[in-house]
């Protein structure tokens, strides 16, 4: 069977874009901002700030924070949340990839940035014409890094990544020696950083980072000449003073989420992700919702349409497992998450829902609270991936103290 297809008479552009900062209000306060948007993240600037001073108290004076500001933040929004750290005097910020090194020199930053995984020797020109430190892991790289520095004139300062036994990235305790020594041996090669990263940081038994810092040690000993050594993600910044050498390399820490099995200094969630009652129906017993009909009405129900789904990494193991806040109550989500949306019963809630109520998937509301590690623990993975996993189609917010400051 075929079918014409109906063509639609050519419209004159829109007038207005649909960009992230004219779907919400001009910035002013939060509650006004938010007032007719589905769905968004919230982003407190205090709370960044305060968390970078909890993480300072922890260390000594002389001790810099490489904030990891890899994965968009962990979800936050890079540019808007380096902009905040780096404010705050953040030393350094470590990134996963040229590219997003790259996004925070187009942005403005002009912070020291260090890349922590690999590079290509076409990378060299780049890196080192926009002040991004690169890790070397071969001498081919080391090479490309001489080559371009001398064409530029000016130095690339690099890391070594020293393989203590987490067999990621890096090289051999042996490798790395040997290649710190070559690259130092290169015309505008400057050896500035010596790293590693642990395995078990914040693992109830952390035992091999003891080992791990013992295998780093003895590279150290070797490589006595390299000024700068960073080993601590968050969980060892947090638990172990003895990794700070030169600089920590904190990233959940900055977010406001405590690593299992670490003393918390403080720290507060940066992130508050949020929604508006896309509508509000009744429900006669027997009544199923959502794909697969997987949850049934036992009663007459009350339910609400929450407009966000797994397409805006809001994972789906959550249907008829997670929770929500609604009125400053708990309602539980019933049936599947969609891609845009999923369903919450209302029926216990005092008061009557209606379209256009606040809804709180992450962050607190009243006296409750729902965390990342909440999320996680639903959801068989860890907090870290719970904020990750938050896509862009999701406006972030950023506020003090509920005056919106920048949007993303
Ligand atoms: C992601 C990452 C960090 C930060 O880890 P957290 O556990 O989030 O603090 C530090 N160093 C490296 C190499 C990383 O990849």
């Amino acid at each position: 069977m075929t079918r014409e297809k109906v063509r639609a008479t050519p419209q004159p552009p829109a007038t207005v874009e649909a960009t992230a900062a004219t779907r919400l209000a001009p910035p002013g306060d939060l509650a006004t901002a938010t007032g007719n948007i589905n769905a968004w993240a919230e982003v407190d600037c205090d709370a960044l700030a305060d968390n970078v001073r909890a993480i300072r108290s922890t260390l000594t004076p002389v001790v810099d924070i490489i904030a990891v500001i890899k994965a968009n933040a962990y979800g936050h929004g890079v540019i808007p949340v380096a902009r905040v750290l780096e404010r705050e005097g953040v030393e350094r910020f470590g990134v996963a990839s040229v590219s997003e090194a790259r996004d925070l020199r187009a942005a403005g930053i002009s912070v020291p940035i260090v890349v922590l995984d690999h590079v290509f020797p076409s990378d060299a020109e780049l890196t080192i014409a926009n002040d991004i430190e690169c890790t070397v892991h071969s001498r081919a790289l080391a090479d490309a890094f001489s080559v371009a520095a001398t064409a530029l004139g000016r130095d690339a300062i690099v890391h070594i990544k020293v393989d203590t036994g987490l067999h990621r990235f890096g090289n051999s305790p042996a490798d790395a020696v040997d290649l710190a020594n070559y690259a130092r041996s290169l015309p505008g090669v400057r050896v500035q950083g010596l790293w590693t990263h642990l395995a078990n940081a914040d693992e109830v038994d952390d035992a091999f980072t003891t080992e791990q810092l013992n295998r780093f040690r003895s590279v150290r000993e070797q490589l006595d000449w390299v000024p700068y050594c960073h080993i601590a993600n968050s969980a060892g910044t947090l638990r172990r003073p003895e990794l700070h050498f030169n600089g920590v390399r904190p990233g959940l820490a900055i977010y406001g989420i405590c690593p299992p099995n670490c003393p918390d200094p403080g720290l507060r969630p940066a992130l508050s992700l949020k929604a508006r009652l896309a509508r509000v129906q009744r429900l006669e017993p027997g009544e199923g919702l959502s794909y697969g009909l997987t949850w049934r009405a036992a009663r007459p129900s009350i339910v609400g349409l929450v407009p966000v789904g797994y397409g805006d990494g809001w994972r789906r193991a959550l249907g008829n497992t997670g929770s929500v806040l609604v009125n400053g109550q708990r309602c539980p989500m019933v049936g599947r998450v969609c891609m845009d949306q999923f369903l919450v019963d209302l029926t216990d809630l005092p008061g009557s829902p209606v379209e256009g109520d606040e809804v709180v998937l992450l962050g607190s509301q009243g006296n409750e609270r729902i965390d990342a590690n909440e999320i996680a623990e639903l959801t068989g993975t860890i907090s870290w991936e719970v904020v990750a996993a938050l896509l862009p189609r999701i406006p972030r917010i950023y506020h003090r103290g509920g005056i919106v400051e920048d949007l993303d």
